[in-house]
């Protein structure tokens, strides 16, 4: 992945995010106001277990929303769903200094 690649792809991560937030607060503010809400299909997590596909020594937690490898905490970057492996710290790091975030 190139950079400009990875900067459009975080980007449309943390958007996201955000809505998904947003349709959290409006749930909760539906149930607060007695509106019903029809469960919406699954939502529990998938059950990661093993030990982390990059480091392989510490147990999975996570699991790369890009390659679709499993990660513990320290080889993950739990804000993006991404692994350490698709985007490095070097890369975070260059990409923080530009104020992508
Ligand atoms: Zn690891
Ligand atoms: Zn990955």
């Amino acid at each position: 992945m190139d950079d400009e690649e990875i900067v459009r792809f975080i980007k449309e991560r943390l958007q996201k995010r955000k809505l998904e937030e947003m349709n959290k607060e409006l749930r909760e503010w539906m149930e607060e106001q007695g509106i019903k809400i029809e469960k919406e299909g699954k939502e529990e997590e998938e059950k990661i277990e093993g030990k982390c596909e990059i480091c392989e020594i510490r147990e999975a937690k996570y699991r790369c929303i890009r390659c679709g490898k499993i990660a513990c905490m320290s080889c993950f970057w739990s804000m993006l769903g991404i692994c350490k492996e698709c985007i490095t710290e070097k890369q975070m790091k260059e990409l923080k200094e530009q104020h992508y975030f």
